[in-house]
């Protein structure tokens, strides 16, 4: 009887664990790796994963994109050679719900990228210039997404990400009062400007699958890499 009592309450607690650690997963739906991706959930363990993984669902992509109040508008295909090219490519439009522009106009990314620019932008690069200048930005100096070229512009090896429009690299970014922030010019520094530009490095690495920055090497001493690679749905990301 005692016996018999005892695994009654080994149940009972095993029981109310198991409840409260799915409640738990359910309020957190950007730690699970099964759970849809929400544009309006908080960043998540899985967030960058699930963004790259938008690669192959190109039309809830777009639908996503819309929902988020984007102007964004799809891009024809475009496939110069086999190996390269994009057919769910995005214009990005600045205004609306995203606050920064791109300089100069008329950036086309891969929908991907786009998803996270806009979560970059957003909970990332904004919220860092009010605590660092006390101001918005109000556009991303760039220097372009797609461009049919392997790793480093070598004559063989793997593609770049930027093959695809799968990648973007960002130069710098324009302020409200007109002040701008440049990866070359301030990441060296220690003032304001070198630690909005690593905050905003820092946030990329929970949206993007790679950012390489600066502190990765001389060929990246002038912007900010970020590209959505998809390595699987836990696979492994770079951050440097
Ligand atoms: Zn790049």
């Amino acid at each position: 009887m005692v016996r018999a009592v005892r695994w009654f309450l080994l149940f009972c607690v095993l029981a109310v664990a198991v409840i409260e650690l799915k409640a738990r997963f359910d309020r957190r739906p950007q730690d699970l790796p099964w759970t849809a991706l929400r544009l309006d959930d908080p960043v998540g363990r899985f967030t960058a994963g699930k963004i790259a993984a938008l690669g192959e669902a190109p039309a809830q992509c777009r639908a996503l994109l819309a929902a988020a109040g984007t102007r964004d508008r799809a891009a024809p295909p475009r496939r110069p050679a086999p190996t390269c090219g994009y057919d769910d490519g995005m214009i990005l439009a600045g205004g609306n719900a995203r606050q920064g522009g791109f300089a100069p106009a008329g950036l086309v990314t891969s929908c991907p990228v786009a998803t996270a620019l806009l979560l970059w932008d957003e909970r990332v690069v904004q919220p860092a210039a009010r605590r660092h200048f006390g101001t918005s930005v109000t556009a991303f100096s760039h220097a372009g997404s797609f461009s049919c070229r392997r790793l480093y512009g070598r004559a063989s090896g793997a593609w770049s990400e930027h093959a695809t429009a799968d990648a973007v690299d960002i130069l710098g970014f324009r302020l409200t009062d007109g002040r701008t922030v440049s990866v070359l010019r301030d990441w060296p520094g220690s003032g304001q400007d070198a630690a909005f530009l690593r905050d905003a490095r820092d946030g990329a690495c929970r949206l993007f699958t790679t950012v390489l920055s600066p502190d990765y090497n001389a060929a990246h001493r002038d912007h900010l890499h970020l590209d959505t690679a998809y390595r699987g749905p836990g696979g492994w990301r770079a951050c440097r």
